[in-house]
């Protein structure tokens, strides 16, 4: 399947989000078990969560400020009095019959993300976030053989889960892309999610329809589930958009209905019909009480919001007299970001600093394959590190050396610097000393120079770098060699 070009710039694209994330509460949302994953099945249930009858659910406060926190970093207006809701259907992992969700009168509303593709910047209107509880998980064995049997793990029944509803702003694939990149770092940033999308912490439903381009009313949507990356969302965003310009241009209709990405055939295919709204007979939740948000408890939440990814980019680029780009990849992480400006705190020059954490030290840590965050490097002694180099103690290669060290052996600059011998000679004596050697035993090449063949001074460095295991100062090594070769 493969629109022309031409067909495909005769029409529009329009994508709205649907986000869920898991909240990092310690405990469940409607009572106190634990949130932990990854342990045995149906270890962390109780009346409640398994949805037995007469069991009633308390609200959990802290996911109700994380929330908060969520809604507030997205520009939200909090509403100071929403209400749960009954989201009713069947499903074996969902024991009562019902999810508990809000509805109509949602936690958050009306907010707004500022994303960037390439030059352009665009805001990106957030409909709503509202709160609801995750589902147990259905396992399935054997498929598709005769004796499959399905499993139920209620571990993640009771889980506490944002929703982030995006207007349908969005118009191309990327733009979706840089949307949920945004969002996820600045959860990561808030310390909410751990946005992990293999564990399912985040989960992206992707609404998308096509209209001529121009047209003011938006086409029939789909919406495409079981997206486990970004690279799929694009992807399947990019499917869907061909496939329903295919169906349009052949005189078709779209119809609302939900589709699966299945990322090794590359496609979506249909899952079942649209349900709306009044399929899920929604009525107010009649076990808890709305949910009131006090102004007090709202500003609490507020001022524990940490600098936010994008204004600490600006500052970053505005203070530290960094290049846009540097700024972004160092601000792309709070972990990375924090690192970054202890170093500079410390004393080190901060465009010194950019680049060796964004170069030479992502590159080290990646060949010892440590996490950024596990990294047993201080910033104090990166930065001692930085200023070795700067007083020219150290040459580059002897301080990316010297950073492996610190990686693998978890000591301090100072302590390897003097068990391997490595300083930096910048004696100019001692480099002429060398140097004369070299010359002395090498006519043929000393000749060819003084004829003027200059290019061999490379030849007569390498002999003196070699002569010094490394640690000569290669730009003394230069003007020394020129000297006694003239
Ligand atoms: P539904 O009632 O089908 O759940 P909503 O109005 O709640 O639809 O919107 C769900 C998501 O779909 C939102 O992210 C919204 O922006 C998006 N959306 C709504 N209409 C369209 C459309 N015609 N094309 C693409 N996305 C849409
Ligand atoms: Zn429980
Ligand atoms: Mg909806």
């Amino acid at each position: 399947m493969s629109v022309s070009t031409e067909v495909n710039t005769k029409y529009e694209a329009v994508i709205g989000l649907e986000v869920h994330l898991q909240l990092l509460t310690k405990s469940k949302i409607f009572c106190s078990c634990s949130t932990h994953f990854g342990d045995p099945p149906n270890s962390h249930v109780c009346p409640v969560c398994l949805g037995l009858p007469g069991a009633l659910p308390v609200l959990n406060r802290d996911v109700v400020t994380m929330a908060m926190k969520a809604a507030l970093a997205l520009n939200c207006g909090i509403n100071p009095r929403s209400r749960f809701a009954r989201k009713n259907y069947f499903y074996p992992d969902l024991p009562k019959g019902y999810q508990i969700s809000q509805y109509d009168e949602p936690l958050a509303e009306h907010g707004w993300l500022e994303i960037e593709v390439g030059d352009e910047r665009k805001r990106i209107g957030i409909t709503r976030v509202h709160l609801e509880e995750d589902a147990g998980k259905s396992l399935h064995e054997g498929f598709p053989d005769s004796d499959r049997k399905s499993y139920i793990d209620l571990n993640r029944s009771g889980v506490p889960l944002i929703e982030i509803v995006s207007e349908p702003d969005l118009r191309t694939p990327a733009e979706a892309y840089a949307y949920v990149t945004l969002l996820k770092t600045i959860m990561l940033y808030l310390g909410v999610s751990n946005c992990n999308m293999e564990e399912g912490s985040l989960r992206c439903d992707a609404n998308v329809s096509v209209r001529v381009a121009g047209a003011t009313e938006f086409g029939t949507k789909t919406e495409v589930k079981n997206l486990n990356s970004f690279r799929f969302l694009e992807r399947a965003l990019a499917y869907e958009i061909e496939r329903q310009i295919g169906v349009l241009e052949e005189g078709g209709t779209i119809s609302q209905e939900t589709r699966l990405w299945d990322s090794h055939e590359q496609r979506t295919y249909m899952m079942r019909s649209k349900e709306f709204a009044h399929d899920y007979r929604y009525f107010p939740e009649p076990d808890l009480l709305p949910l009131e948000i006090t102004e007090r408890w709202k500003e609490e939440a507020r001022r524990s919001l940490p600098e936010l990814p994008q204004s600490r980019e600006a500052r970053f680029t505005e203070a530290y007299g960094l290049p846009k780009q540097d700024a972004a990849l160092l601000t792309a992480s709070k972990t990375t970001a924090d690192f970054f400006e202890e170093v500079a705190k410390a004393g080190a020059e901060a465009k010194q600093a950019a680049n060796w954490i964004l170069n030479e030290y992502a590159f080290l840590l990646q060949e010892a394959k440590v996490e950024f965050a596990d990294s047993p490097v201080k910033a104090a002694d990166f930065a001692k590190l930085l200023t070795l180099l700067g007083a020219k103690t150290l040459s580059g290669t002897m301080a990316k050396e010297v950073l492996h060290e610190m990686i693998v052996s978890r000591k301090g600059p100072d302590e390897i610097v003097a068990a391997k011998g490595l300083q930096q000679i910048n004696n100019t004596d001692k480099i002429a000393e060398i140097a004369r050697d070299i010359i002395a035993k090498n006519p043929k090449q000393t000749d060819q120079y003084r004829q003027g063949k200059t290019a061999t001074l490379g030849w007569f460095v390498g002999q003196v770098m070699k002569a010094t295991r490394g640690q000569a100062n290669p730009q003394v090594v230069q003007e020394v060699l020129k000297k006694e070769l003239s």
